[in-house]
């Protein structure tokens, strides 16, 4: 397995030839609690109703990315290439197999972004790692990997490239305004209250002014903080937080079965910001946020929506018609 760097669009692939992954057996679930075929649990939150935890981190049983060694940084003639390594784990969203993230309650909710908060606290302290992805992926179109509620982090030596793209705009606009341009969205979407779903103490869930897709919808603190884990580990209490993400989740999905969701919080400037010269600002011109982005069913996207986004509802219906949906 490699990593490899297009010269052009300058974004990091894996390669590698083979090994289609093994169909599903008959083994019992790797992710529910005392399971005999449990893999790695590198990390867990106390339980709220009873078993052994209540969210568990456990490695990945075919990472991606693999923890040990060093990335190897090197170049082939023009081409740069390094080794996949990273962290690649599975964040189990609570013990039971059948109950999804928008069945559990407000505490077991906050136990699993406590979770989330702990990782990626965890991972940004090796150096290595530049950024850390918290992810899910729901429903089979949507990828979906394991029948139990589950979310995917990994730590990578690179930040993706679409993140680089988010990241250098905030830059540019905090070059410019000294603002955030994500408060500078919020207020004014606040003000305009035409894309608004529902605000929930200081959190906040919108559909963006252009989505990429259909009832594309974002969850974001009414507080300027770029580190999502920072603001999670201080605060005991998130319930706000997490009810407003049950509540947005019961919203989307009446509307689709398969979404994507991810979190993008600052990335891991370290010790040595100033050698990364670039996120020196990041403190200021970043803020944290979830992205939903559902899978409408029958929507095959031909090749000419892959370079340019195309939504043929408009943020303002998609806004309307989320916050009529039922949301308990
Ligand atoms: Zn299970
Ligand atoms: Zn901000
Ligand atoms: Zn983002």
């Amino acid at each position: 397995m490699e990593l490899r760097k297009d010269p052009i669009t300058r974004s990091w692939v894996v390669t590698h030839d083979g090994s289609e992954r093994p169909p599903k057996d008959e083994q019992p679930c790797p992710f529910c609690p005392n399971s005999p075929n449990a893999t790695q649990v590198v990390g867990s939150v106390p339980p709220v109703d009873g078993g052994p935890w209540s969210a568990a981190a456990m490695v990945h049983p075919d990472p991606l990315f693999r923890i040990e060694g060093d990335p190897g940084r090197g170049g082939n003639g023009l081409y740069d290439v390094m080794r996949p390594v990273g962290a690649h784990e599975i964040l189990v969203e609570n013990p039971s197999h059948t109950r999804q993230l928008w069945d559990a309650s407000d505490a077991a909710i906050t136990q699993f972004l406590k979770l989330v908060a702990q990782r990626i606290q965890d991972l940004k302290r090796d150096q290595r790692f530049k950024f850390i992805t918290v992810s899910k992926d729901q429903g089979s179109v949507a990828g979906q990997e394991f029948d139990h509620p589950t979310s995917q982090i990994t730590a990578t030596t690179f930040v993706p490239r679409r993140v680089l793209y988010e990241l250098r705009a905030c830059r540019e606009y905090f070059e410019q305004k000294e603002r955030c341009v994500f408060c500078d969205i919020l207020s004014q979407e606040e003000r305009q209250a035409v894309r608004m779903i529902e605000t929930r103490g200081d959190y906040v869930a919108c559909c963006p002014y252009a989505p990429r897709v259909p009832y594309e919808t974002w969850i974001l603190p009414r507080h300027h903080e770029a580190a999502f884990e920072r603001e999670a580990l201080r605060h005991q209490d998130l319930s706000d937080l997490a009810s407003l993400l049950r509540r947005t989740l019961r919203r989307i999905c009446s509307i689709a079965d398969a979404f994507h969701m991810v979190l993008h919080t600052a990335p891991n400037v370290g010790r040595t910001p100033e050698v990364l010269g670039y996120w020196r600002t990041i403190e200021d011109d970043y803020h944290w946020h979830i992205e939903i982005l559902p899978v409408l069913p029958g929507k095959r996207k031909s090749y000419r929506f892959k370079e340019t986004y195309h939504s043929d509802v408009t943020p303002e219906t998609a806004a309307a018609r989320l916050r009529a949906a039922p949301a308990e």
